[in-house]
């Protein structure tokens, strides 16, 4: 339980809270220390922003007498909704943020979170740095379900899988029975991509998505484990890369297209991100498809598209995130690149909003924290009666390699490498920026000069806030 007098300060571009009465003991900062006694060259622990990059964060209003916090995890598991209830499906950053903004507005409307998971509340980007910082799955949990439900005064029921959405009489249909809802927040998260492979061994592929999953997959980190072979040389892929060749594993990187990042950076960015990860040993496989992975004598034998095999210990497929739209879709809701919404986050179907990862405005879908904490604000405000529409700026985007850290906000939709404008470039620090019409459009920032991306990004009407 935090004292009511220390402050927390949220890190918008990866999730990381920095509450003063934990410190951060990894950097120096004792717990207790103060954000205003955070010396000035601190930086994120998970992403490299600066300290002024933070945010205070606004903390839910108590829990008022008439619904006692205590009883609200004690009666979660029977809470059946009802037609006051706001219900949330789904307990990642989406879900959770929308109970937050829910409460900062409203500290007494009844709000269901459900989970098909346990709930654990944890900071998802911090899974891809979790190796080099030397910690398991269980220490990136911040609190469970119960304890953040109690927290925000909410119910919540865990491990409760949605199988039919009924839009018309405003009614989930669970494993464990039914839950009526006044509004429904669709916070459905994706999943991985499965890539076509042959092979005996091709179910074993590692997926990793949630804490769940990571977890699953540092079970198989045993100590005969020494190589690891990553699909997929996007964000997830190339921090993957970096975080386990700092663990001391032999990391080989497949992807077909013939440089990592590839529509996120200018080709210089991959160049250098390439150039340092190699000097510490990762293998790439550019322009390469991996066709078939069989079980070996010891580990595995993958085979790829270039005639190459790879002798390899496990396989992680990190090949992007595909909307999980199924229970939307059958309920008939419009679904485009994911559930669609307008800027008020509602669905086609009245009363239903989507947010996160599951949900598109326009046909994108705004994957990263900062605009799902916006979105969260417009479905509480919306809710609440009060429209403030979701803006759908370029999210600020942090690739978490420490070996070369790179912030990015890039324009939606496709951008030709030669609309990057080289601004520096040298060896420690790339700048590329994309002009706009009136100021720019885009940014790149690679190694040295990454952490001034918050600066960067007011100049593009982002929200990330000097504190
Ligand atoms: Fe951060």
């Amino acid at each position: 339980m935090n004292d009511a007098s220390f402050m927390r300060w949220i890190c918008d571009a990866c999730g990381y809270i920095y509450d003063e009465a934990k410190g951060d003991p990894d950097s120096g900062l004792a717990p207790g220390t103060r954000y205003a006694d955070i010396p000035k060259d601190w930086e994120c622990p998970l992403c490299g922003m600066k300290k002024s990059d933070l945010r205070l964060l606004p903390e839910a209003k108590p829990a008022v007498a008439s619904r006692p916090a205590a009883s609200a995890a004690g009666k979660s598991a029977l809470c059946k909704g009802g037609d006051e209830y706001v219900v949330i499906v789904g307990a990642g950053i989406a879900g959770w943020s929308v109970a937050e903004a829910i409460r900062r507005r409203e500290p007494t409307r009844p709000v269901l979170l459900v989970s098909a998971c346990p709930g654990l509340v944890y900071p998802k980007p911090a899974i891809s740095m979790a190796l080099a910082m030397n910690k398991k799955p269980e220490d990136l949990v911040d609190t469970d379900a119960a304890g953040k439900a109690a927290e925000l005064n909410i119910e919540v029921r865990t491990d409760t899988r949605i199988v039919k959405l009924d839009t018309r009489r405003r009614r989930l249909t669970t494993v464990r029975g039914g839950i009526q809802y006044g509004k429904l927040v669709l916070a459905l998260g994706a999943h991985q991509r499965v890539l076509p492979l042959d092979g005996d061994a091709a179910d074993d592929v590692a997926r990793v998505n949630d804490l769940g999953s990571y977890k699953q997959f540092r079970a198989k980190l045993t100590p005969e484990v020494k190589h690891i072979t990553i699909l997929g040389a996007g964000l997830i892929g190339c921090e993957f890369a970096d975080d386990m060749t700092s663990a001391g594993f032999q990391v080989t990187v497949v992807d077909p297209a013939d440089r990592p990042l590839q529509s996120l950076v200018p080709r210089a960015v991959s160049a250098e991100l390439v150039s340092r990860l190699a000097h510490k040993g990762v293998d790439w496989r550019l322009g390469s498809t991996m066709l078939s992975l069989a079980k070996a004598t010891k580990g595995y034998k993958a085979v790829l598209d270039d005639g190459c095999s790879v002798q390899t210990d496990i396989v992680l497929s990190a090949a992007g995130l595909i909307p999980n739209t199924q229970l939307a879709a059958k309920a008939g809701l419009a679904i485009d690149a994911g559930v669609a919404v307008d800027n008020t986050m509602r669905t086609s179907a009245e009363h239903v909003y989507a947010v996160g990862d599951c949900a598109s405005l326009a046909g994108q879908v705004f994957a990263y924290i900062e605009p799902i904490r916006r979105q969260a604000e417009a479905i509480a405000a919306d809710i609440a009666g009060a429209r403030e529409r979701f803006m759908p700026l370029p999210p600020l985007v942090k690739v978490k390699t420490p070996t070369m850290p790179i912030s990015v906000c890039k324009p939606s939709g496709a951008v030709a490498d030669d609309d990057w404008v080289a601004i520096e470039e040298n060896g420690d620090s790339l700048h590329f920026e994309i002009a706009g019409p009136d100021t720019i459009a885009g940014f790149a920032l690679a190694g040295d000069v990454a952490s001034q991306a918050g600066g960067h990004y007011r100049r593009l009407g982002g929200q990330t806030q000097a504190a």
